[in-house]
């Protein structure tokens, strides 16, 4: 399986790509971002469910992986099995988070370790990919690493009470009937199942676009996935690219987390799974590396979970190295692919990787 890159990353950087097997044997994609020959930390990027690591690539604007190498450092791509890029959204046995835990996280930072030698490791997670990245490390899967960014949710998940009512009723009756959630609706088209969804969706959008209204809406999940006028005309013209279709089979997990405000294991019965703990939370003191905990002001997605979670484990946990920005006028994917985000969001991030080396 080879992904050709809808956006070549830095116009002078060379990309090895390589074909990744997870833990459980699914092929997933790494890959390396290199512009000389020099040793650099490594900063591995990982997405949200249903976007890919080309959000990381967006074109038109100043994206992360450019930032990263002009600040020295080298980016590292992962799509992991929920990636847009991948077919396990919509084909193939169905995953839960704690698979991209136990198998695709652990899998990559092994990868990579192998492949660096000594140099530093961080991680800068987005939304799931952050979720996801909290079960590894307060599993210990992931030690070591030289620092840590979650980007809109972290150890204790958190959604406004209306997506708490749509994730528990309105997607278990949607679960009934529709496998995924469409994002392209020229995809779609006038005259299908999804017609009626998107219809919905459009009713208080912020513009006519119905894929937009679709995505900003949060795939029907409640909140809003981005301030709109913080996005490039261009990358708003991509947002099917950047994308892709929702699966409502991950919401009983999604809603276990959220209703314990907690990141949760899925799997209690499998022996496979034992190694995650059943409660993340409870097992925050086994976090060994500085933890910086970003979130846009205006986040609908996951409103003030980073907050919380600054304050839970600053209460909890007084022994971690655990820093908390709060990014005015940004909200949840706008902070990664806004046409400002170089600037507002990702120095604070520079700053946090500049202090760990
Ligand atoms: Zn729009």
């Amino acid at each position: 399986m080879t992904l050709t890159p809808l956006h070549p990353p830095h116009v002078a950087a060379q990309v090895e790509e390589i074909p990744l097997r997870a833990g459980d044997g699914t092929l997933l994609e790494l890959r390396r971002v290199t512009i000389d020959n020099d040793a650099r930390p490594a900063v591995l990027l990982l997405h949200g469910h249903g976007a890919s690591s080309e959000m990381f690539t967006v074109p038109g604007i100043r994206n992360l992986v450019d930032v990263l190498l002009d600040a020295g450092y080298e980016p590292w791509l992962l799509d992991w099995r929920g990636s847009s890029r991948l077919p396990y959204n919509e084909k193939g046995p169905q995953f839960s988070y704690d698979d991209v835990a136990l198998y695709d996280i652990p899998a990559a930072v092994d990868t990579i370790r192998a492949r660096i030698g000594g140099q530093k490791l961080f991680v800068v997670a987005h939304c799931i990919g952050a979720l996801t990245l909290s079960l590894s490390m307060t599993a210990g899967l992931v030690p070591g690493l030289s620092g840590v960014v979650a980007h809109g949710v972290f150890l204790t998940p958190k959604l406004s009470s209306s997506a708490r009512l749509r994730a528990t009723f309105g997607t278990e009756l949607l679960r009934t009937r529709i496998d995924t959630i469409p994002s392209d609706f020229r995809k779609v088209g006038l005259w299908s199942k999804y017609t009626p969804v998107f219809a919905w969706m459009s009713r208080r959008s912020p513009c006519s676009d119905p894929t937009c209204a679709m995505l900003h809406g949060n795939w029907g999940l409640g909140g809003s996935l981005f301030v709109h006028d913080n996005l490039d005309l261009r990358t708003h013209d991509r947002l099917a690219d950047l994308l892709g279709p929702a699966p409502t089979w991950i919401t009983p997990h999604l809603r276990r987390v959220e209703l314990a405000h907690a990141v949760m294991r899925w799997n209690d019965y499998d022996d496979r799974y034992r190694v995650l703990p059943e409660n993340a939370l409870e097992h925050a003191h086994r976090i060994d590396t500085p933890l910086l905990l970003l979130s846009g002001s205006r986040n609908e997605a996951w409103f003030d979970s980073n907050k919380l979670c600054y304050d839970v484990l600053t209460t909890r946990n007084p022994e971690l190295d655990v820093k908390y920005v709060e990014v005015p006028g940004y909200g949840h994917l706008d902070a990664i692919i806004g046409r400002g985000a170089a600037l507002d969001v990702f120095s604070p991030i520079l700053t946090f990787l500049d202090e760990q080396t």
